[in-house]
């Protein structure tokens, strides 16, 4: 069977790519890792791409105001060096390199992670971990919504068709933050679990906790029952071994059998204290 019919629109300008998305039946291409092998799979129904790689402008990679504003074009590999410093720079080093390999980080968007909003990526937990906020920008200009809001079921989120997401502002995180990411990957392009954590620690006791669970559910959630047993305490192996217990629950993955949930759950628990106690080591080191 052959693919369908594909219509490509190279555009110039961002007001270009609004102009094509208009009809809410276009699909934008970055850097085409996830969209090209869905359109040009045998039986696909026809569609219609603006490929927004040859507008200017796009590639911002700044940090301003305590955060870090990241672009459309910002290709996954940009954050494999030293780039970005700091906790936020830890995360998103550790991160990358779980991500395909590296023809598809040569290509591949963060950005467009964000917007295609498969439940196992890591991009999105990353979003949801650090409280990142998704700036859109469409016909009437342009709003902003927090992650924890923008992701809104697999492969759904709060972007309206007719809209390009511009920016992404992650937080950069305070120093004292250790940072920790845990997964559990078998023969699969994504993992089939995860936990990920940004723990802050002033003067010995944690002051802030972000522990996101990856593929339990619809989409990245943070555990937030763990985050607030965490607080106040000095990241004691018993303090861990508590909140990962209570992040396990958490756990909102639709089973087809119940019999399974329980290794789920233990699954959870296992990757939630790997990735806290990952977390611990930086955790409290300033500068
Ligand atoms: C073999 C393989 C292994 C992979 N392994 C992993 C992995 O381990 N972890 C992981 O997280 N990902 C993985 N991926 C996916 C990869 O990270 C993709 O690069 C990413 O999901 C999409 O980024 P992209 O720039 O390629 O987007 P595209 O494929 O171009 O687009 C993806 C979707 O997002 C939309 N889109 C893109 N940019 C925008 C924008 N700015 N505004 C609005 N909509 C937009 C597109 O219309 C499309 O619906 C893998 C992919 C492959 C092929």
């Amino acid at each position: 069977m052959k693919s369908a019919a594909v219509e490509y629109i190279a555009a110039r300008s961002v007001d270009e790519v609004l102009a094509a998305l208009a009809d809410g039946e276009t699909s934008v291409l970055a850097g085409g890792q996830s969209l090209v092998p869905v359109v040009t799979q045998p039986g696909a129904p026809p569609c219609r791409l603006v490929d927004i790689n040859r507008v200017s402008g796009l590639d911002t990679l700044a940090e301003s105001g305590g955060h870090l504003r990241v672009g459309p074009l910002v290709r996954h590999r940009v954050f494999e060096s030293g780039t970005v410093g700091g906790p936020l720079g830890d995360l998103l080093r550790l991160v990358v390199g779980h991500i395909g390999h590296p023809p598809i980080r040569a290509r591949g968007t963060m950005l467009g992670s964000l917007a295609y909003a498969h439940p196992a990526a890591e991009w999105p937990a990353v979003a949801v971990t650090v409280g990142a906020r998704l700036v859109l920008q469409g016909p009437e200009g342009r709003r902003t919504v927090p992650a924890v809001d923008f992701f809104t079921a697999p492969f759904t989120t709060a972007r309206r068709p007719d809209e390009l997401l511009v920016e992404a502002h992650l937080p950069t995180l305070p120093d004292g933050t250790g940072i920790g990411y845990a997964e559990d990957r078998r023969s699969s392009i994504y993992p089939q679990a995860a936990a990920m954590a940004a723990i802050t620690v002033t003067g010995g006791v944690v002051s802030a906790a972000a522990v996101c669970l990856v593929n339990s559910g619809p989409h990245p959630v943070r555990a937030v029952a763990a985050e607030n047993a965490l607080l106040g305490t000095t990241l004691s192996d018993p303090a861990i071994a508590a909140a990962a217990g209570i992040a396990a629950e958490q756990d909102t993955r639709r089973l087809d059998d119940d019999a399974s949930r329980p290794g789920h759950r233990r699954a959870y628990q296992v990757l939630a204290r790997r990735a806290l106690r990952h977390a611990r080591q930086g955790a409290g080191r300033c500068g």
